[in-house]
């Protein structure tokens, strides 16, 4: 199997993934950074995340041109995705989603941050994207290069960002860890809301939170990859 059939078998398995552990529903998307060619992209056509096969899959530039010009209707929000792998050479998978727990945190002050030593990888403290400062009233959604390129630069170099009223951005130096910081990044922000009525909460120190990072290995990506895959009705692929 040659790496490009080997990704587009990930973001499928990814895609099911995501919509089965509740983190993307009809609406969200995860794409991955072409293996052979770091200034493209691929990333579904626009289609709910739980019907989609390995001939959805389309190849962008980084400016988010279809390779194919025949290809089918893309997402609109596509430019999240460009925006980041050009600003981010270390990323190689990008999930946007607006999962239901995540959207609190973007709304209000309170911050989102990790208590539950899984969720260290979300980062130290999850900052909120607001289309508004910039854009003004908009629909919310990331319609051009512009709002792509103004939300990378809020991500920085950190693992994910809320998106106000709208939902959150996670990258990963591959597809499984993309798809582990997005469910880790549901998870978190479901515990802080039960535990906020409880008392004042003692999050990870800085230190944890590197400690746990730096862990991180292929062991425990692939552990919960085979799980997640496997509950969704996909076969985990080796390597
Ligand atoms: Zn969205």
């Amino acid at each position: 199997m040659s790496k490009l059939d080997f990704v587009i078998e990930e973001l499928v398995t990814a895609n099911r993934v995501l919509a089965n552990e509740g983190i993307v529903d009809s609406f969200g998307h995860v794409s991955a950074r072409h293996p052979d060619n770091p200034n493209h992209y691929l990333l579904s056509r626009a289609r709910a995340p739980e019907r989609i096969e390995g001939g959805d899959i389309v190849e962008y530039t980084l400016e988010v041109e279809p390779i194919d010009k025949t290809a089918p209707a893309p997402y609109l929000e596509r430019f999240i995705h460009g925006a980041i792998y050009e600003a981010r050479p270390d990323v190689h998978a990008v999930v946007h989603n607006h999962s239901p727990s995540v959207i609190p945190f973007g709304v209000t002050s309170k911050k989102l941050k990790p208590f539950l030593h899984m969720c260290a990888h979300i980062g130290h403290e999850v900052p909120t994207w607001d289309s508004r400062d910039k854009f003004g009233d908009t629909p919310l959604l990331v319609s051009d290069m512009a709002m792509g390129r103004d939300l990378a630069r809020l991500l920085g170099s950190r693992p994910t960002t809320l998106m106000r009223g709208h939902g959150a951005t996670v990258v990963g130096r591959s597809v499984r860890h993309a798809v582990f910081i997005a469910i880790y990044l549901e998870v978190g922000a479901k515990l802080q809301m039960q535990a906020m009525p409880l008392g004042e909460i003692k999050f990870l120190s800085a230190g944890e939170i590197d400690q746990i990072v730096g862990r991180l290995n292929d062991y425990t990506l692939n552990r919960a990859w085979e799980n997640w895959a496997r509950r969704a009705g996909r076969e985990m692929q080796e390597g």
